[in-house]
């Protein structure tokens, strides 16, 4: 047998192998979105396709996988992540965006990141593109270190519990926050290696992602200033789940990250101090505690 029939032979092979490989994207989808009494967003699939495109180009080189929406998805393929949008009604899951890392599987609440978006970014609605690659990216770092979990846990606090047995308590880093913490450090990675990408798309969606970050902080800690004026610090200070750090916090860790800066730093230490040791050494210099001597002096 010749050169040029062995690798015919060889081509045959590899087109049959890859014809088996059967897209079951749909009935996957469909049993796990009933299994958790969801339904299908089909409102954004377009930009979605256009995210996925982008964010693939980094993905591919540094995870060995790439995310893909049903239509494209073969459970044979090792390589690939399904990715399914869900309307909230019925919502059974709390958060969103949520990693199931054994079945490769991503799960996207189309309507609450919107809301975030607009909750948490400067308003504009070019801000969600980029926020969604953020959490898709955040997501992938889940992938990386092989740990399941949510881009934020939004169960409320129960108030019965003691601080130390909620694991509210500022300091305290369970692990469940070790690994979120992780998977954002990974997700600001991807987007500094990919902004070195020759491929354009990956460069420009990215940058997207660099330039929303500062105006997230700035507009969670102006939130919380306003929604939280006149009140004891450390009642919104703290993280609100046992699970996930504060968002501000995270986001501040990523912001700093991304641009190590001395001043995107004192944001950071300034944050901690507050919430930490803060709010009692603040009373030393309280002007309500040294009223006689303000009185005295003036
Ligand atoms: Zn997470």
């Amino acid at each position: 047998m010749n050169l040029t029939k062995i690798l015919f032979s060889i081509l045959l092979l590899s087109t049959i192998a890859s014809c088996n490989e059967k897209i079951d994207g749909p009935e996957i989808e469909m049993q796990i979105l009933e299994e958790k009494n969801l339904g299908k967003d089909f409102s954004k699939l377009h930009l979605l396709k256009e995210i996925l495109t982008d964010i693939n180009c980094i993905n591919s080189s540094m995870l060995g996988k790439k995310i893909v929406l049903a239509e494209e998805f073969h459970s044979e393929d090792i390589t690939e992540i399904l990715l399914i949008p869900y309307r909230a009604d019925g919502l059974s899951l709390t958060s969103y965006a949520y990693s199931d890392v054994s079945s490769r599987v991503i799960l996207f609440n189309i309507s609450s990141i919107y809301d975030f978006t607009l909750k948490n970014t400067l308003g504009d609605s070019s801000s969600i593109k980029p926020v969604m690659t953020l959490m898709l990216l955040h997501e992938i770092g889940h992938f990386m270190i092989g740990k399941n979990g949510l881009f934020d846990s939004l169960t409320p606090v129960n108030l019965n519990l003691g601080e130390q047995k909620s694991q509210l308590e500022p300091q305290y880093l369970s692990k469940a926050k070790k690994i979120e913490l992780t998977a954002d450090s990974l997700a600001i990675s991807l987007v500094k290696d990919g902004v070195k990408s020759k491929n354009t798309s990956c460069i420009f969606s990215l940058m997207d992602v660099q330039r929303i970050l500062p105006g997230m902080q700035f507009q969670l800690a102006g939130m919380r200033m306003i929604q939280n004026f006149g009140s004891a610090q450390s009642d919104f200070l703290p993280d609100f789940s046992s699970t996930h750090p504060n968002m501000e916090l995270r986001i501040s860790y990523m912001n700093y990250f991304l641009f190590p800066t001395p001043e995107r730093k004192e944001l950071i230490d300034n944050y901690i101090y507050n919430r930490t040791s803060g709010a009692v050494h603040l009373q030393e210099l309280a002007p309500w505690i040294n009223q006689d001597i303000e009185k005295n002096t003036l």
